[in-house]
């Protein structure tokens, strides 16, 4: 199998941005970057992207300087698959906006925050990161004479959504079209999606044991890493706690990369597709792991659950996460003169479109566009006495 090396020649399978399916505001070709080149440059000068620095991935921001903000989470994901993305000849431009901008919906105090804010917008037709990702690229961003949104190509919104209940993609027209025809998104997303899974898997791990919510015993019982714990010992014996992590961390994303790679490579062989188009209508994705890694991955992730996002002290920021944006939507919703002006007015204009569920949709806007650090000082100025500015 030829994989080695790292070859950029573009695949026939590959997108393609001369042939992309367009903009929703036509505009005028880049001059000097492909039309996916031009949409990774828009998402990095976005405002929400800048806000990735200040949201937790799991733990708060605040709780410390070296674990993973959604910022260096999301720049880990663009850096994983444009490494597969460049061996298999995909494009890598397409897949890295996808990854630059595929937490970008993402509420401050990460999954806790979205939950919290979901529960209060059920009435309402709910809140969900993925549909807010883009909410953002298409609505909410302000930075264009001619348009709201960044205007991003078709290819990079498909790969954004990467999933959507049937209910919401009759909603969103030609975007949502794959969820009820059950087609696939071109290769670039489907990797953009798996790039996400090596990345927090084997970061959260690195994060948890620095944090001392995981011990070194205990994940020698983990799956898929457990048998890495035992090689790198084996290997290089009386290593300091955390060069082994770091080394366990680095062989798992590299047998992850690898068995990827391979079984992506092969399925794209036996599936002889043409084009994206064959990709888009073949019965299944085509980027993927081998049957073993999925399953011991799976393993893996359901460790993690048990002991790292239900660990009592994570599970205590979760709760106190839960009621700080609660309590936010709570009150913003009740008495929308507590918002800054230029949110009152986005609040009037939707609430006159759409009635309450505008108003609702206006402030889960507002909340989860903040930071975790603007969502805590927010709260303490809504609701601490002593706090009367
Ligand atoms: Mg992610």
């Amino acid at each position: 199998m030829v994989l080695l090396g790292t070859t950029i020649t573009r695949a026939p399978y590959a997108a393609d941005p001369a042939r992309s399916r367009g903009r929703r505001y036509p505009e005028p070709a880049p001059r000097f970057r492909s039309e996916f080149q031009r949409d990774r440059d828009r998402i990095i000068h976005c405002s929400a992207f800048r806000r990735l620095e200040y949201k937790t991935q799991v733990f708060v921001n605040h709780e410390g300087d070296l674990f993973r903000t959604r910022l260096t989470h999301t720049l880990e994901v663009a850096q994983i698959g444009r490494t597969v993305a460049r061996v298999l000849g995909l494009n890598e431009d397409l897949l890295e906006a996808i990854t630059l901008a595929h937490d970008l919906g993402h509420t401050p105090f990460g999954h806790a925050g979205q939950d919290a804010l979901n529960t209060c917008m059920k009435p309402y037709g709910g809140f969900e990161h993925n549909l807010q990702s883009i909410r953002i690229v298409d609505e909410l961003e302000e930075r264009y004479a001619d348009f709201a949104g960044l205007n991003l190509t078709f290819e990079t919104r498909e790969g954004i959504l990467k999933h959507c209940s049937r209910a919401k993609a009759a909603e969103l027209g030609e975007l949502g079209k794959r969820f009820l025809e059950r087609t696939q998104p071109s290769l670039e997303a489907q990797l953009a999606n798996l790039a996400d899974e090596i990345a927090y898997s084997s970061h959260d791990i690195d994060d948890g044991l620095r944090a001392g919510l995981l011990s070194i015993d205990q994940m020698r019982q983990a799956p898929l890493v457990g048998a890495l714990f035992a090689r790198v010992e084996r290997e290089t014996p009386a290593l300091p706690e955390r060069r082994l992590t770091y080394q366990v961390v680095r062989h798992l994303i590299n047998d992850l990369v690898t068995d990827l790679i391979e079984t992506s490579h092969w399925a794209i062989q036996d599936a002889q597709v043409a084009d994206i188009d064959e990709v888009r209508r073949h019965p299944e994705p085509l980027i993927r792991f081998s049957d073993p890694v999925r399953r011991e991955l799976r393993r893996l992730k359901s460790f993690l659950f048990r002991n790292l996002y239900r660990h009592h002290r994570v599970y205590r920021m979760v709760s106190k996460s839960k009621r700080i944006v609660t309590a936010l939507f709570e009150a913003f919703f009740a008495d929308p003169l507590l918002l800054p002006p230029q949110q009152q007015a986005r609040l009037a204009a939707l609430e006159a479109e759409q009635g309450p569920a505008g108003r609702a949709r206006a402030v889960a806007d507002y909340i989860a566009g903040m930071t975790d650090r603007f969502a805590i000082a927010e709260h303490q100025r809504l609701f601490d006495p002593l706090r009367l500015t």
